[in-house]
């Protein structure tokens, strides 16, 4: 029996989520005495071998012509195909927005209990409850899956990335692949450098920056961090930066390890999307904006006073000035 974990790739590069989905697989496969086996749909540039670094031992590759860009209905169809032929019992993708849009699918067309946003590893002495997020990140619940076949997604950033060493063995596999039903016709990439959902450190700013002209410092402060940069809703609802950018409830969920709020309240809309970071540090000049209680680190001050002299600073530290 295996423990299937899905590899997902972006342009050819194996996302950083995907190795945190095969360092968690990995492990579960070590708790229930199983084979972690990979698989994925498309062709990558990556060396696939090296993944057996992260502990899985076999990879089945699936290549096709038309899987050049990613149908997650015809991906379903394959995976499932994958699990079913491979006997896998234990079935694990990033709940990422590919893994959101597979896993649910693949739990219908397995008839396999899925828990969504799993945080930890699943219990694996007789109940296999898996802990996951509720309430915005407010709690957490133990889902106990009852199926033969299970499903876990697991949250970004929520399991720690264990490499090892090893190889895997890459196999090609000869799944039936089906037309899309959806036709791509263009598609448009978000500018910014360090993709979002992926980022380590998020710049992030909102309102107290008074306009989109102001935006320098912040982009400066991400360019020394190598972080992403995300903004509140009002600020991209005002069009002072794009759609993409806006974080919380309504926006992208994110959990980097650094999340850097500049001028921002911290409303519960907004903290509902980052509450997950693991490191959260408020630069706000009113002492009782609500995001100071969720913070771990505070400056209290004038965003453009703190902002270049944090610039300033994280320059000398990286060497640059
Ligand atoms: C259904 C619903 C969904 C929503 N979803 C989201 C969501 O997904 N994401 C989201 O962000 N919001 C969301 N909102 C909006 C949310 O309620 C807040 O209105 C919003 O987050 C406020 O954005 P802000 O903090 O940038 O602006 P403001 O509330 O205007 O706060 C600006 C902050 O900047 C500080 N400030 C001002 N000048 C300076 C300065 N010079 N230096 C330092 N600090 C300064 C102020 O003290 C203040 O705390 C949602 C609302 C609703 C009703």
């Amino acid at each position: 029996m295996s423990v299937l974990i899905f590899i997902d790739h972006l342009d050819g590069h194996i996302k950083k989520s995907s190795l945190e989905a095969l360092s968690y697989g990995a492990q579960i496969a070590q708790q229930t005495g199983d084979t972690a086996e990979g698989v994925v749909v498309g062709s990558v540039s990556e060396d696939l071998a090296a993944l057996g670094q992260y502990g899985v031992k076999r990879i089945h590759q699936v290549e096709h012509e038309s899987l050049k860009q990613l149908d997650t209905q015809v991906a379903t169809r394959i995976i499932a195909e994958v699990a079913q032929q491979t006997g896998a019992k234990t079935i694990v993708f990033s709940n990422n927005s590919t893994g959101k849009s597979i896993a649910p699918r693949l739990s219908v067309r397995l008839k396999a209990g899925l828990v969504p946003g799993a945080t930890a590893l699943p219990n694996t002495d007789g109940s296999f409850a898996v802990r996951k997020n509720v309430f915005s990140g407010k709690a957490f619940a133990h889902v106990t899956i009852n199926t033969d076949v299970k499903i876990i997604s697991l949250n970004v950033n929520a399991f720690t990335i264990i490499q090892g060493e090893g190889t895997a063995e890459v196999v090609p596999f000869n799944a039936k692949v089906d037309a899309p039903k959806v036709k791509i016709t263009g598609t448009t990439k978000t500018s910014g450098k360090v993709a979002l959902t992926e980022a380590d450190v998020v710049v992030s700013a909102g309102r107290g920056l008074k306009g989109p002209e102001n935006w320098g410092m912040v982009e400066e402060l991400a360019d020394h961090l190598g972080a992403a940069l995300a903004c509140s809703r009002p600020v991209a609802d005002a069009h002072w930066r794009p759609h993409n950018e806006h974080v919380g409830q309504t926006g992208v969920a994110i959990a980097p390890n650094l999340y850097i709020a500049v001028g921002i309240s911290g409303a519960i809309q907004h903290l509902a999307g980052v509450n997950r970071s693991k490191v959260i540090v408020v630069i706000n000049k009113d002492p009782e904006a609500p995001f100071f209680k969720a913070a771990d680190y505070g400056i209290v001050g004038d965003a453009f006073e703190v902002l270049p002299k944090l610039n300033e600073a994280v320059k000398k530290v990286k060497g640059l000035a």
